[in-house]
């Protein structure tokens, strides 16, 4: 085989079909958020307003993060020195991790590199060790949780997207006494729908499950307290397994488990994920636990973020331009087609200095291509006019779609 043949072959591919990742080349500037310059391939540096960030608050520039992070550095060093076991264990972490059960009012946590980490080995953990256990997985969950139950190799069953009646169905098929997981998220942040968790989680105590909850999309966002949905609409003591990151609201990096004190030793003792990698730098832990701390107290930063949210969905619709029924905090905008949601977003770059990265095939469907728009409580409102003109001149010069329907069809 010519190897490198092989490979230029599968990149050509993804070229062909408008599918090929570039990045773009950013620097982000403190005190200037959501502003940032970006590095061309021509060589030169343009001013852009970024606003596609999963740093979804602003916090990754917040001065008392920023200052929580240098005392760390300046106190216990660059990194943590070793795995949990072998002495990696900072006293930011210890901190952390009861900060984190505190927050979502359970009895412990357990902190990962990433998000990522966390679902992968948790679910690796619970639907390998566990005899018998069987998968229950909403079909739009995200790759971290499919990969960690097909890694698991436990048996599994994909039920409709947020539809609980097909879950019950599929958990009927099964005795009370099999062992069963119900695997979802709240926030989809593709869609940026919520999903039904009241009565998900009521199918699933029907049936003697366990449920795993991926909040990565609203932890730090919904709540009075921020502590996400399973807050906002009063079942968190029912999540049996909560997951979610450090690295999109908290502004930071990591992730992180939290459940009962047995739930979480048992992953922490089993967990291969957890257990044969170097732990989190000191740094980010303190950072990560002053921000978790702020947002705790500071709900103001919430009620601005869904404010911005809303009007942003507005002014877009009064502009004829195709926003998806979201009921969250992000603004996903249809194109329908890979090639000019590419160039959209291109042109929004080049022409008008602003940055909403192309959601192409595979992490959507063919067909619903879209932008996906995600406003900040610092995102002011000559921020919105100026993106809201460029998208405006956008969609008239290459005629992009004026409504869902009308393009699916197309
Ligand atoms: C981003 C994401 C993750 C992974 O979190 P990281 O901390 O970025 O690794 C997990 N689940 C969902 C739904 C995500 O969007």
């Amino acid at each position: 085989m010519n190897y490198e043949d092989f490979f230029a072959a599968r990149l050509e591919d993804l070229h062909k079909g408008g599918n090929y990742r570039v990045f773009a080349d950013l620097e982000r500037v403190v005190g200037s958020f959501p502003k940032a310059k970006n590095y061309t391939a021509d060589g030169s540096v343009q001013d852009v307003a970024i606003w596609c960030n999963n740093d979804y608050l602003g916090m990754g520039m917040h001065p008392q993060v920023l200052e929580a992070m240098k005392v760390a550095l300046d106190s216990c060093g660059a990194g943590a020195g070793g795995t949990r076991n072998i002495s990696g264990t900072n006293h930011y972490h210890v901190l952390l991790e009861q900060e984190l059960a505190s927050w979502h009012n359970k009895d412990a946590a357990l902190l990962f590199t990433s998000g990522y980490v966390a679902n992968m080995t948790a679910l690796m953990t619970l639907g390998s060790k566990i005899p018998g256990l069987v998968m229950f997985s909403d079909e739009l969950n995200h790759n971290s949780m499919i990969e960690g139950v097909r890694h698991s190799r436990a048996p599994k069953e994909i039920w409709k997207h947020n539809d609980y009646n097909d879950l019950h169905r599929r958990l009927s098929q099964y005795d009370r006494d099999t062992p069963k997981l119900v695997v979802f998220e709240s926030v989809y942040s593709m869609d940026g729908d919520i999903a039904p968790l009241e009565k998900i989680i009521e199918v699933a105590e029907h049936h003697n499950a366990m449920t795993f909850l991926d909040e990565v999309h609203a932890v730090g966002m919904y709540g009075e307290y921020g502590s996400g949905v399973a807050e906002r609409d009063g079942v968190r003591e029912r999540v049996t397994i909560l997951q979610a990151t450090m690295g999109k609201a908290i502004g930071v990096i990591g992730g992180y488990v939290a459940a009962s004190h047995n739930l979480i030793d048992f992953i922490r003792s089993y967990g291969a994920g957890f257990i044969f990698t170097t732990s989190l730098p000191p740094t980010i832990a303190a950072g990560a636990l002053e921000s978790v701390r702020y947002l705790r107290e500071h709900n103001e930063l919430r009620i601005r973020h869904q404010e911005r949210a809303a009007t942003l969905k507005a002014r877009l619709q009064a502009l004829n331009i195709p926003v998806l029924p979201s009921v969250s905090h992000i603004v996903p905008v249809h194109v329908g087609n890979a090639a000019l949601c590419k160039q959209a977003s291109d042109d929004l770059l080049n022409r008008h200095g602003v940055y909403v990265q192309p959601i192409n095939y595979p992490t959507v469907p063919v067909g619903t291509e879209r932008l996906r728009i995600t406003p900040t409580p610092l995102h002011e409102d000559a921020d919105m006019d100026h993106l809201c003109a460029a998208m405006g001149e956008i969609w008239d010069r290459l005629n992009l779609p004026r409504s869902i329907t009308a393009a699916a069809a197309e």
